[in-house]
């Protein structure tokens, strides 16, 4: 017997309905007139159903934090966070990251990856707290934790080169920082590079998230990559200078970033929130070129980013809702524009940080959300309800107290 038979379910490209079967939290059938007895039974009656978000860039340790008074530059909201950081406590950061873990997963998010700032003022506390936030929502929340360097730089025999490895020994998944913010930018990376080859762990880095325009760092990252064989294993995320680049110089850097395998992870409402802080009247976007990344066959998601800080007072952990800002601020606006917005905070996502086994289909993660919705572009228009959260094949949450879906 299944444990689960979602009827009559609409997919993102798929014309009709479908049921879906599941058992021990994969699919195991999906499919026109599934047969078979489950325990549970859900009818979709049309509603979309689509793998859960993926909310592939988060920073658990600064969410929550807005202050009264706000910033002026992204310089000021990492000072900002940097004078705070040195008075938080363990338990500050886990009722915090708890919070934003519930609020993703009433809105269908069962995955993220959080990086998480360490540096000689904050220690490993954030790391720890993270880690205990990784077992406490296990099977709810898969959180995947990058060890973010901090202020300073990780030179040799530095305390931070220290506090990375130990980060790493505790258990994070992964490395990450911003070296384009570095004189020393290709050393920093040549030390993230080599101290995740010896633990074998994934990178994702912060990547000149700045107005000029540059592809500095994502270049040498890209050389990097190819030349340390972690192809599909690394992640750029912001990219804002390549938009801000020429357009012969930017393909270049995009055929290099293709070539590399590295995923791009773009923050519209981060971009929209911090970058142009200098400009008057034309004030610019700061988000990458995602249409032509996307056009050389790179893999590009969307994410949070920050939620409710200096960074971006804003934000609700809902992927449903920045798939409605990426949507306005690339200008993808057609129903096939929107399904493509909707598979870059799920499939993107996903493919971003080395999820397996995802998607609708047998043999996949039980990881759903049914939306009240027939389409995408209904679903991001509409802002629709996320009628109920599947995890694991589990219900994990619902948001449908008023219909009765869940026979
Ligand atoms: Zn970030």
């Amino acid at each position: 017997m299944n444990d689960l038979l979602i009827r009559r379910a609409r997919l993102m490209d798929e014309p009709g309905t479908v049921d879906v079967a599941i058992k021990d939290g994969y699919i195991v059938a999906a499919g026109g007139g599934v047969a078979g007895s489950a325990r549970q039974m859900i009818d979709a009656a049309g509603r979309l159903l689509i793998p859960a978000f993926v909310d592939a860039h988060t920073h658990l340790d600064k969410a929550l934090t807005a202050s009264r008074e706000g910033v002026a530059s992204l310089a000021e909201a990492i000072e900002d966070f940097q004078r705070r950081s040195r008075k938080m406590e363990k338990n500050d950061f886990l009722d915090r990251g708890r919070r934003v873990l519930k609020m993703a997963l009433s809105h269908g998010t069962t995955a993220m990856r959080a990086h998480i700032t360490v540096s000689e003022a904050l220690g490993l506390r954030g790391i720890e707290a993270a880690l205990e936030l990784k077992r406490e929502f296990a099977g709810k929340v898969e959180l995947q934790v990058f060890a973010m360097a901090g202020e300073g730089e990780p030179v040799p025999a530095s305390p931070l080169q220290e506090l990375l490895e130990e980060a790493l020994r505790l258990g994070a998944d992964g490395l990450g920082g911003a070296p384009y913010l570095s004189e020393g930018m290709r050393e920093w990376v040549d030390y993230i590079f080599a101290l995740a080859g010896k633990y074998n762990v994934p990178i994702d880095l912060h990547v000149d998230e700045t107005d000029a325009p540059t592809v500095a760092s994502l270049e040498y990252i890209a050389a990097k990559t190819v030349q340390t064989g972690y192809q599909g294993r690394v992640v750029a995320s912001h990219c804002c200078g390549l938009a801000a680049v020429d357009d012969a110089r930017a393909a270049q850097a995009i055929a290099a970033v293709k070539d590399a395998g590295i995923s791009v992870i773009t923050l519209p409402s981060c971009e929209l929130y911090l970058m142009g802080r200098q400009d008057r009247g034309l004030v610019r976007r700061g988000v990458t070129r995602v249409g032509e990344l996307q056009a050389a066959g790179v893999n590009v998601a969307y994410a949070s980013g920050n939620i409710r800080d200096a960074f971006r007072p804003f934000g609700n952990a809902d992927m449903l809702e920045e798939a409605l800002i990426t949507a306005q601020v690339l200008q993808m606006g057609t129903p096939l524009e929107l399904k493509k917005v909707l598979e870059m905070g799920t499939y993107n996502a996903a493919a971003a940080i080395g999820l397996n086994d995802y998607g609708i289909k047998a043999g996949g993660r039980a990881d759903l959300v049914l939306l009240d919705a027939s389409s995408p572009a209904e679903a991001i228009i509409g802002q629709v309800e996320k009628v109920c959260v599947i995890k694991g094949g589990r219900v994990a949450a619902r948001n449908d107290k008023k219909s009765d879906i869940i026979i």
